[in-house]
């Protein structure tokens, strides 16, 4: 009996802010038994990194500190992050980098660090790497990409959820003014706009359950 696995990889995931891409990253690792990197993790501990040391966004300072720095994502069925040696996931969605993780990832060379790091980790074995950019400049050749998308009623609602499982509670109307700040600064940044790629499968996921979009995007997958 071969243990080959039933889907093509990589897997690209991307999409705006809380439109249910680590869910379903992480419902299909499981599933099919793949490796789950969340970038945006990465984005996030750059971020927590450079705040910390007190670097300024902008790409000069961020070039030397960026390819310094060392950060390792570790990709199971969920994303671990590691900061110097010290896993500081849980510190990843603090509002201090919740408000800056976007200045700092529109920066060409903070791009270029984490981009060459995220194909490394998708050369490993199967994996689905979610994000921004996965389907159109890390993985450009990944045989599957979804780009999910939802209402931001539905995504504001999700992540104020979200956030309290997190220990930070958030009320809908603030996570969406974040949420859409975000959005804008990720799609309209000059380097790697958040964008579907021409060959993504678009999934609507503002009415559906996490469940109904695994379904979904295993058929897609061919799986079913
Ligand atoms: O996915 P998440 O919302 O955690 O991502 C945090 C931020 O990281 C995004 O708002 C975006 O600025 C950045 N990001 C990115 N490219 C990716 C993943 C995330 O620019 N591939």
């Amino acid at each position: 009996m071969t243990n080959e696995p039933c889907a093509p990889w990589p897997i690209a995931i991307d999409g705006p802010a809380a439109s249910g891409k680590s869910s379903l990253g992480m419902a299909l690792a499981e599933r099919l038994g793949f490796l789950f990197l969340d970038t945006g993790l990465m984005y996030r501990a750059v971020t927590l990194a450079a705040l910390e040391a007190g670097v300024p966004a902008e790409d000069a300072a961020m070039a030397e500190f960026a390819a310094g720095l060392d950060i390792r994502a570790e990709a199971g069925t969920t994303t671990r992050i590691l900061l110097d040696g010290k896993d500081v996931t849980n510190r990843l969605r603090e509002p201090a980098v919740e408000h800056r993780v976007s200045d700092y990832s529109a920066l060409p060379s903070v791009r270029r660090a984490m981009v060459e790091a995220q194909r490394a980790i998708a050369q490993r074995g199967p994996a689905i790497l979610a994000g921004r950019d996965v389907g159109t400049v890390v993985l450009p050749d990944a045989p599957v990409k979804l780009f999910l998308e939802a209402s931001p009623e539905a995504r504001a609602a999700r992540r104020s959820l979200q956030a309290r499982r997190w220990g930070m509670a958030q009320e809908a109307a603030e996570a969406r003014r974040d949420i859409e700040l975000r959005d804008r600064l990720d799609s309209t940044r000059e380097t790697s706009p958040l964008r579907p790629a021409e060959d993504a499968v678009v999934i609507d996921t503002t009415d559906l359950t996490l469940e109904e979009v695994v379904r979904f995007a295993l058929e897609v997958l061919g799986c079913s």
